[in-house]
């Protein structure tokens, strides 16, 4: 009989990058932001880390997935949750690898149907073929609903995750709840119906691009306005591009709000 992570443990999170999708530095740029000697200023790829107990699960693996695990020292992944298809979040995934060389179970990739259909058309060789020796053997599933990851060296422990339907300009994309943590990147909007699953956080990650507005990304004012409405008792911003200053935009934040940089970890219950 599985049993389930007790209330007494935490949600464990590193934030592994808070980059847009070119990255930052931006490559060819010589602006403040990019020229920098800030290291919160280098922001690599979206993605994060969250343990809780025994069950590791990575939240994206973009292009810069294997130095951020080295950084962090990623030793397992449970499960990856893919929040969108968009080559700045999915382009890692080969990278997952050599947590597949101890033979255990396959790892689960857990995404919304839209991202899955495009998922299987741009890994055709992991997701439809898969029978290459060295493909690395992922499993996708389609979520609608708060769904399960179980520790693949089989000890037993588990973790439910509730997935939070959010859109990024007019593609559907997925958040995650993990206890009392969620992460929101790459979103333009929250629809109503999604709000009654953020309540009573403790950190809340949200996308936050630029003053500028953007089609597919929340400015930094639509952000506060939206993090003020959800009411997280912290939340960090990330998706940040090269017209953010950590420094500057840290001094102007409300109370309970900042940026998140690379690198950055907390805790939150579960
Ligand atoms: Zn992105
Ligand atoms: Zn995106």
């Amino acid at each position: 009989m599985p049993k389930t992570v007790t209330d007494s443990q935490t949600v464990r999170v590193t934030i592994l990058g808070t980059g847009t999708s070119t990255g930052v530095p931006v490559l060819t740029c010589d602006c403040e932001v990019c020229t920098s000697s800030n290291p919160k200023d280098r922001r690599l790829r979206c993605s994060c880390f969250v343990s809780v107990g025994d069950v590791n699960l990575l939240i994206d693996a973009g292009p810069d997935f294997r130095q951020q695990a080295m950084r962090a020292e990623i030793k397992q992944v449970d499960a990856v949750l893919i929040t969108h298809h968009h080559f700045d979040h999915v382009v890692g995934l080969d990278d997952l690898r050599p947590f597949l060389f101890d033979k255990r179970t396959k790892i689960p990739c857990f995404t919304v149907g839209t991202s899955a259909a495009a998922l299987r058309n741009m890994f055709g060789y992991i997701f439809r073929d898969g029978s290459y020796p060295g493909v690395p053997r992922l499993e996708l599933h389609e979520v609608e609903g708060p769904f399960v990851v179980s520790n693949r060296s089989g000890n037993g422990q588990s973790v439910e995750v509730t997935p939070i339907p959010a859109v990024h300009g007019s593609l559907h994309v997925l958040g995650f709840r993990i206890g009392r943590f969620a992460y929101m990147t790459d979103v333009s909007d929250i629809p109503y119906a999604s709000m009654g699953l953020l309540e009573d956080l403790d950190v809340l990650v949200l996308d936050a691009l630029r003053d500028r507005p953007h089609p597919m990304h929340m400015t930094i004012e639509q952000s506060i306005t939206l993090a003020k409405s959800i009411g997280a008792r912290k939340t960090y911003f990330t998706h940040m591009s090269h017209e953010i200053l950590h420094t500057e935009l840290e001094a102007r934040l409300p109370q309970g709000m900042a940026p998140a940089f690379d690198g950055l970890q907390f805790e939150a219950g579960l």
